[in-house]
């Protein structure tokens, strides 16, 4: 089905700038790895895909003087801004139920989130079992919205410099392709990474005194705004058990919800800028800085660093399918990101059906149609649902 895609649906036509400059990475089904190639241009490329029709296929987000060469004597010349958000990293309330990893050096297995190091032995290689999740890749895409706003606000990049993707997997990818960032080295990059996620953040030095609210609005420029909104949500919102949960005590988080509760309103317009700030007697610094230390959390976005600071990084080809999905890396404007569906867009295969025997997998969406569970049994399926399975290695193809 691979092979079938390369030859009749593959387009050509995606935007590689400078493409002669690039490098190409693919893996193959057989297990091992291709780089340093190079193509001159899109045309040569889909014919090297179709040929080989890879598992998976890459390109860097870096520009050299000679792509093939090996990497101290490429000839760095610069490289596009990558950012990675993926379920992955993102803690969610269901990757406790369908992820689960083994350390391939002792065996030893877990659910969630793949740890940094084996618990029992230390080791840092692991198999991961993941699914590929709605829930997972909407809180996925929440964090995106919360980079192009800043990538947008902050950074002041313009929409025709940034391209965002779905990666065929488990999370979106946004390439900044402008003259300003192509020759930031990693530290440069690390930079920026630590803004997007608010590593290292001082309120403090953003002039934010939780014993002085006054001039705080909504409206402010880069951090200060970004607090001020999750702040408004917060507020809008919380109940005891929020106020609990940020770090006050039972007794008087009950205490500090009815007073913000009475002065809710008041509170609000002064977070928009529609109000001079007020004090209010009984909710005292130490809550501000409470709600102010979690509202700048809340505004953070996930960002992978490593993606960001490797200025050597291999990045997914756009309209390649995804090794371990079947679906493609798809682009689409920023703009329609809310209405954005990775379940239908990603699809390459959008005919016949095909008879699998699935061992096991969960309820799951693919376009308008939803599958599942199954376990252990033989169904008929839409193709790219069987796909799905096949590279989940969740089903085989039924003899
Ligand atoms: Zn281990
Ligand atoms: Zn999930």
């Amino acid at each position: 089905m691979f092979r079938e895609y390369y030859v009749k649906d593959f387009t050509p036509n995606q935007n590689i700038p400078a493409i002669e400059k690039r490098e190409f990475g693919f893996a193959s089904f057989e297990g091992w790895m291709l780089r340093h190639k190079t193509f001159s241009n899109t045309d040569e490329l889909a014919s090297f895909l179709r040929d080989s029709v890879p598992l998976h296929a890459y390109v860097s987000g870096a520009y050299y003087e000679d792509p093939e060469a090996e990497m101290e004597k490429k000839g760095w010349l610069g490289a596009d801004l990558i950012f990675e958000i993926d379920a992955d990293h993102i803690p969610t309330p269901c990757n406790k139920i369908h992820d689960e990893w083994t350390c391939n050096k002792c065996g030893f297995s877990g659910k969630g989130i793949v740890p940094e190091k084996c618990p029992a032995c230390d080791g840092e290689k692991f198999d991961d079992h993941t699914w590929i999740c709605e829930v997972c890749l909407a809180s996925a895409k929440l964090e995106t919205i919360k980079l192009l706003d800043m990538l947008t606000r902050d950074f002041g990049f313009h929409e025709k410099e940034m391209r965002t993707f779905f990666s065929g997997h488990r999370g979106y990818h946004i390439h900044v392709e402008s003259e300003t960032v192509k020759t930031l080295d990693s530290i440069a990059r690390k930079e920026i990474v630590d803004y997007v996620s608010g590593l290292g953040l001082e309120t403090a030095l953003h002039g934010l005194d939780e014993n002085d609210l006054r001039n705080l609005s909504v409206n402010d420029s880069s951090w200060r705004g970004r607090i001020a909104k999750g702040m408004h949500g917060f507020i809008l919102n919380a109940g005891p058990d929020d106020y609990k949960n940020i770090g006050l005590e039972r007794s008087s988080a009950t205490s500090i919800t009815k007073l913000m509760t009475s002065n809710k309103d008041g509170i609000l317009n002064s977070l928009s800028g529609s109000r001079p700030w007020r004090t209010i007697k009984g909710i005292g610094p130490e809550t501000w800085k409470r709600i102010i230390e979690h509202s700048a959390k809340q505004q953070t976005a996930n960002v992978d660093t490593v993606v960001t600071t490797d200025i050597h990084r291999l990045i997914r080809l756009t309209g390649s399918l995804h090794g371990k999905t079947g679906l493609r890396k798809v682009e689409f404007p920023a703009a329609a990101i809310d209405s954005f569906d990775p379940f239908k867009s990603a699809i390459a295969f959008k005919a016949g059906t095909t008879t699998v025997f699935v061992s096991n997998a969960p309820e799951f969406r693919l376009g308008d149609e939803t599958f599942g569970p199954y376990q252990n049994q033989k169904v008929d399926l839409p193709t790219a649902a069987a796909v799905l399975l096949i590279c989940k290695k969740r089903a085989e193809v039924a003899q």
